[in-house]
């Protein structure tokens, strides 16, 4: 099984990893045409205006919203939960808004720019190490979405059917579980 990672800018070699460990086949996806040859997208942090820049520039909303539309699974990480975001709290436009979410940007403030905790998170068993980078919040959900995981009653993970987020970097440590579950959510939507 081919996972894609979103290669124009952000954490990509630490994602391709993470999935190996999960146990499929990480790769970089640069074009558009790369989508048709993986079954699951992720979508890494970094900067999301520029992110979204290059993916209208390159042609990625379309085409992801189309992978989207056979129910290939996506997983957003920080600015790739922005990216996937409905709604963004102070801006007019949103990018994919294939997700019933409306999120904050930079939402911990300059005291707490970036710090790890360990997270208790809904289908895995034991707590996830979990690193924020001047992460996102999801102030509000749909009712299709199921919130998997919060810090301090804010929601720093979610699900809706095929899509997941997350506002921190699970690829920057060892732990692999939130990879090895969306792993899982590949396998079954190819069942
Ligand atoms: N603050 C970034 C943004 O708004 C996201 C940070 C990250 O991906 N680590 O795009």
């Amino acid at each position: 099984m081919r996972i894609g990672v979103l290669a124009l800018q952000g954490a990509v070699t630490e994602h391709i990893r993470s999935i190996e460990l999960a146990g499929a086949t990480g790769v970089a996806v640069k074009r558009v045409e790369e989508l048709d040859d993986i079954q699951g997208l992720i979508i890494p942090g970094g900067e999301s205006t520029t992110i979204g820049k290059l993916m209208r520039k390159y042609g990625f909303i379309e085409a992801i919203r189309d992978f989207s539309a056979l129910g290939k699974p996506i997983f957003g990480t920080c600015a790739g939960l922005i990216l996937l975001a409905a709604t963004i709290e102070g801006q007019e436009e949103a990018h994919l808004e294939l997700m019933d979410i409306t999120v904050a940007r930079n939402a911990f403030g300059r005291q707490r720019e970036s710090f790890e905790t360990d997270l208790g998170i809904t289908g895995i068993e034991e707590r996830v190490r979990a690193v924020f980078i001047r992460a996102p919040l999801i102030r509000t959900v749909g009712h299709e979405v199921k919130v998997l995981s919060t810090y301090h009653d804010e929601i720093v993970t979610a699900r809706q059917g095929h899509l997941l987020v997350a506002s921190f970097h699970p690829e920057l440590t060892d732990d692999y579980r939130l990879h090895q579950y969306f792993v899982e959510m590949v396998q079954v939507s190819q069942l």
